[in-house]
């Protein structure tokens, strides 16, 4: 019996949307670039629910005749390319003719199209998973208006495998200010559930990128120029002052189409070295304008890589470019290296290889309950901080033995050299840090940048669960730089972020903030920002009570910066404080906060 036959078009659109969309991001992204392809003026883009629910494109382009309104749905139709060589010589953003079919397969669309020449009346068409339900006249402007509604409806798979509305939104902005950036002689709006995120109006470069991520960002762009044979580069790059510790905004376009480009970012990174430290990353915004032949975008319609035929020389033209305009700007001199504060993360995390993340609801989970019942336990041991790798067992016998030699030493105090500054009783600061004290079994070494750490995690905690921490609010608003993916990220955790100390308001895109945790000075805010923010942009982001416990270190990391244990009474009431905290033998960033240095050890080396 045979048994080949030939998939039904819906079906195989179906599975060519399976490749080109991906999430509502994607449809925006196909919408866009048609509207472009277009040659519209003027584009908007209305969104609602993340654009599950609804994605609405208006532009003022071209329009469609009746014909090719009815046509556009079909696979494989194009406008676009009519023979192989135009494929070498593409101008347009799409060529496949593949999105509207994939779109219209998955989801329910409405098509309203005009051209110039129909005087009145345009075309309206619907399709509903891939069938086509309505095909009739209708008043309409001129251009085309695209409705895309449910998407995945008829893919519940596809659906299941959505993310949070917030990070559905950000892929749809995203892919906007992607085109938004590319093509600054069109104007657009994006509006979410009914609020206006992006208005822009035609302008230039510098104006546009200033639209687009607020004002502040002017003063921090260094244009860039070169024109070759081969490659006309333009655009700007951030000042090194205004590097950022998580990856922001960094845009290649190629002929006005945005791309990636580990090579390219390399020749940045190489032009920024010694200028930034290697933990933060430049902004840039570059363009590049090559001969269509010169490079190959047929690659996938969702890949954003292109390829160059003369990588290397652009390699290092746009290396040379860029130093020389840090150079021109004087940029190199007046920078002013700050030392590297980077949070103390267990080695053992750095390790591993990300997982793929996935989505648990537990519908009873209160974020708090696990340090409510950490106050109450008698042995420290807490699931959040399991969880993490931290929170092993005390070792009761270091206790002990501290103790124990605290009281043989009431006879003998003298068993160390007496005319060392820093002594203390029986204990040794040493080079500020490490207490040395003597003990049964040998000597016992703590940490006591660690031990902080640890005394000021438990009281924050304790203090934490019970009520939100004290805030101190600022005399003037502190701006902060911060994109919007970031900004959402606040937003998002606001409660908590509130109940740490923090309150904060976004006006023209710049992220204010009012008030900080009492415990965090002025002056190492920006650092405390920073780290905050990136355990909230994380792609991995904890539960809340993980979250929570995150940003207590966090704050705790900026806040031990500095304490010095100095009189004889610091360093007993520090001692006492750590050896009362039900977990002392491990800071909160799970790195150990005491050894011992056995007698056995000791005698091997000698
Ligand atoms: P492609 O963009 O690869 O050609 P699409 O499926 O995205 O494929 O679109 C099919 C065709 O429909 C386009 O080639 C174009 O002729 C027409 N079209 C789509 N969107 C618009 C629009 N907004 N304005 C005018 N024509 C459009
Ligand atoms: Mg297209």
């Amino acid at each position: 019996m045979d048994i080949i036959n030939l998939l039904s078009e819906q079906i195989s659109n179906q599975i060519a949307a399976g490749e080109v969309i991906q999430r509502p991001a994607s449809v925006v992204k196909e919408l866009l670039e048609n509207a472009v392809d277009a040659g519209a003026t003027s584009i908007k883009v209305h969104i609602k629910d993340a654009g599950r629910s609804s994605i609405l494109i208006q532009d003022d382009g071209s329009g469609m005749t009746r014909n090719d309104a009815a046509m556009c749905f079909t696979r494989h139709a194009t406008s676009k390319l009519k023979n192989v060589e135009d494929l070498f010589q593409l101008k347009t953003k799409g060529f496949r003719g593949e999105a509207l079919a994939s779109i219209a397969s998955i989801a329910n669309v409405t098509l309203k199209s005009r051209t110039e020449n129909q005087k009145d009346t345009g075309t309206c068409i619907e399709m509903n998973g891939g069938t086509p339900t309505r095909n009739e006249e209708c008043i309409c402007e001129k251009g085309t208006i695209v409705e895309v509604k449910n998407i995945f409806f008829n893919v519940p798979a596809r659906r299941t495998f959505l993310k949070s509305d917030t990070a559905e939104f950000s892929h749809v902005r995203n892919e906007f200010e992607r085109v938004a950036l590319a093509h600054t002689d069109i104007g657009f709006v994006l509006t979410h559930n009914g609020n206006e995120i992006h208005n822009v109006n035609p302008s230039n470069l510098r104006k546009r990128i200033t639209d687009v991520f607020g004002l502040k960002s002017n003063e921090k762009l260094v244009p860039i120029e070169e024109k070759t044979d081969i490659v006309s580069i333009k655009g700007f790059v951030g000042k090194p002052e205004s590097a950022k510790k998580s990856r922001g905004e960094q845009y290649f376009f190629v002929n006005s189409r945005f791309f990636k480009h580990s090579y390219f970012h390399h020749a940045v990174s190489k032009a920024f070295e010694q200028l930034i430290s290697d933990k933060s990353h430049p902004s840039y915004f570059i363009y590049f304008d090559i001969d269509t032949e010169k490079i190959d975008v047929n690659i996938h319609p969702t890949k954003t890589e292109i390829n160059f035929e003369e990588g290397k020389f652009i390699y290092s033209i746009l290396l040379s470019s860029i130093k020389q305009a840090l150079g021109k700007y004087n940029i190199a001199p007046s920078i002013d290296f700050e030392v590297e504060t980077s949070f103390d993360v267990p080695l053992s995390h750095k390790k591993e290889t990300p997982v793929e993340p996935e989505i648990k609801v537990d519908p009873n989970y209160n974020p708090f309950s696990k340090f409510e019942s950490k106050k109450n336990s008698s042995n420290g041991s807490n699931k959040a901080l399991n969880n993490q790798g931290f929170g092993k067992k005390s070792d009761a016998k270091e206790w002990e033995d501290f103790y124990a030699i605290r009281e043989e030493n009431k006879e003998s105090q003298t068993s160390f050299i007496e005319t060392e500054e820093n002594y203390t009783k029986n204990k040794y600061l040493v080079k500020d840090r490490y207490l040395l004290s003597n003990v049964k079994s040998g000597v016992l070494i703590i940490d006591s940048y660690r031990g902080k750490q640890r005394i000021l995690y438990d009281e924050m905690m304790l203090r934490f669960v019970a009520q939100p921490l004290s805030a101190q609010k600022l005399m003037f608003p502190l701006d902060l730089e911060l994109d919007q993916n970031e900004i959402d990220a606040w937003n998002d955790s606001k409660s908590l972020l509130s109940q740490l100390g923090f309150s904060f308001k976004v006006e023209n895109k710049t992220f204010q903030l009012e008030s900080l945790p009492a415990c965090i000075t002025e002056k190492d805010s920006k650092s405390c920002i920073e780290g905050i923010t990136s355990s909230l942009i994380a792609p991995q982001k904890p539960d809340k009570g993980e979250l929570a416990h995150e940003l207590i270190s966090k704050l705790v990391f900026v806040a031990s910066q500095g304490i010095k244990l100095r009189t004889e009474h610091e360093i007993e009431s520090f001692v006492n404080q750590l050896f009362s905290c039900e977990e002392h033998s491990f800071c909160p960033f799970g790195k150990p906060i005491m050894q011992t240095l056995t007698i056995e050890e000791l005698t091997t080396k000698f």
